[in-house]
């Protein structure tokens, strides 16, 4: 059988709909208490939910709606809780065949393969506009392990590699994956925090041929480093976190131009938010149209429009679902990565068959605006949220855009529905946007019929 880049995709097709189904009805359907009631208040059975059209079926789900009040306790409910009971019941056949041989043959242990399987022991954070915690078992570590040995071999790096990360030492997906990544393929890595001089006194104990920085702060990191000395002769590649805008890249590319720093290939790597599965770009497609390697057995990926959440072929927001990852399940998780599309056919730099998000700008459905209070993360899709479907509300518009000061400014236009009392609408408009997205809109326009900004009938009118 070819590698698991290497498949056609019908065969991914087929080994995601097999692992789809294991995750839905053995592992988050019966165990998770969150997509439990969930499922139960969408009155579908996790059967149904059980195939890719079933869960395009399901309505997408955000932080927001894990964390409805903006606490991050709220996503303590996406963790699956089993004891030893609910384990045989609900465990794969293989895994519980396994467990109960274990049992025969040493007491005590089959508690422990329960164990291992669904208790979580480490915890990274994730969030856009609010912090909440993810959780990993030990299993799900050596996934994320695994995702990050093919991530290593996607970046074209090798044994022979020496990782330096600046990361806050905040853990994050993205340092958890890094770092196992790193071990996964036996080379030396070490995390080095955020400050140029302890990353500059990490260069000088290992000479670095990776260098690993968020994708908004490695070009003024590279300006530091050549300033204070620090020896970068060996480095081979400049890693961006967070998938890298064009201008992330160029400045970069610019910051190595100016330290006399040549042979170097700016590449990208990116955790989705909430996930934890490193996204690797090919090192083939390092000079020419990024290319962005996910995983085409391990999560299901589809793209709804960002406005309402529906399901659609075209450009709009990436969702994902996670496959065998057990601790925080996550079915059908607004990632708030805007994509103009997937790609499934071979990767025309590497070849590769994985499917491809294309045209990835990260967090653009949570864009930070520098808004009258300072800067703040605003969750459109919350404000979105609080404006569909609304019987006072006959349609609306969500608008960022600026004052006179250069100040962001976030804007609802709404047109009242037939006998609304206009007053009512903006503030109950203001009042819902507030529950559902921790902020009040600067202003909430009124318009007449017809009389909307925006042309193209997106409700979402954000400068690109
Ligand atoms: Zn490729």
């Amino acid at each position: 059988m070819p590698s698991w880049d290497r498949r056609s995709a019908a065969a991914h097709r087929k080994a995601r709909a097999a692992a789809l189904r294991a995750q839905v009805v053995d592992a988050v359907a019966p165990s998770s208490p969150w997509w439990r009631e969930r499922l139960a208040t969408q009155g579908r059975t996790a059967e149904q939910v059980a195939t890719p059209e079933g869960v395009a079926g399901l309505p997408a789900v955000g932080e927001r709606d894990v964390c409805p009040d903006g606490d991050p306790a709220g996503a303590a409910a996406l963790v699956l809780q089993t004891g030893e009971d609910g384990y045989a019941l609900h465990a794969e056949g293989p895994r519980l065949r396994r467990a109960l041989a274990r049992r025969l043959t040493r007491p005590g242990a089959y508690a422990q393969v329960v164990e291992q399987d669904t208790r979580p022991t480490t915890f990274v954070w994730a969030g856009l506009s609010l912090q909440w915690p993810v959780a990993s078992t030990r299993g799900d570590l050596d996934v994320v392990a695994r995702a990050g040995a093919r991530a290593w071999s996607v970046l074209g790096l090798g044994r022979g590699d020496v990782l330096v990360t600046a990361l806050p030492a905040r853990p994050s997906a993205t340092s958890q994956a890094l770092e196992l990544a790193a071990l996964g393929a036996g080379a030396p890595a070490l995390a080095a925090g955020e400050r140029a001089d302890d990353v500059a006194e990490a260069l000088w104990l290992l000479p670095a041929t990776v260098l690993a920085a968020p994708a908004d702060a490695l070009a003024v990191l590279l300006d530091d480093l050549v300033d204070l000395g620090a020896p970068l002769g060996a480095l081979r590649t400049a890693l961006l976190l967070g998938w890298p805008s064009e201008a992330e890249r160029e400045a970069v590319r610019d910051a190595l131009e100016r330290g006399g720093l040549e042979g170097v290939d700016v590449l990208g790597l990116h955790v989705p938010d909430g996930h934890r599965l490193p996204w690797a770009q090919c090192r083939a497609s390092a000079g020419g149209p990024p290319q962005l390697h996910a995983h085409p057995d391990l999560e299901l990926l589809q793209v709804v429009a960002p406005d309402s959440g529906e399901t659609t072929d075209g450009a709009g927001e990436l969702v994902l679902t996670q496959l065998g990852l057990r601790g925080s399940a996550l079915l059908r998780w607004r990632t708030g990565d805007a994509v103009d599309g997937l790609e499934e056919g071979p990767c025309p730099s590497c070849g590769r068959t994985t499917w491809r998000p294309a045209g990835l700008r990260r967090a653009a459905l949570v864009p930070v605006l520098a808004l009258r209070g300072g800067l703040t993360p605003v969750d459109l899709r919350g404000v979105s949220g609080a404006l569909a479907g609304r019987a006072d509300v006959a349609d609306w518009r969500v608008q960022v855009a600026q004052d006179r000061a250069g100040r962001d400014q976030l804007l609802v236009h709404v047109v009242p529905g037939p006998g609304a009392d206009e007053g009512d609408v903006v503030v109950g408009v203001a009042r819902d946007v507030r529950a559902a997205a921790g902020l009040l809109p600067t202003q909430v326009v009124v318009h007449a019929p017809g009389g909307l900004p925006g042309e193209t009938g997106a409700r979402l009118l954000v400068p690109a």
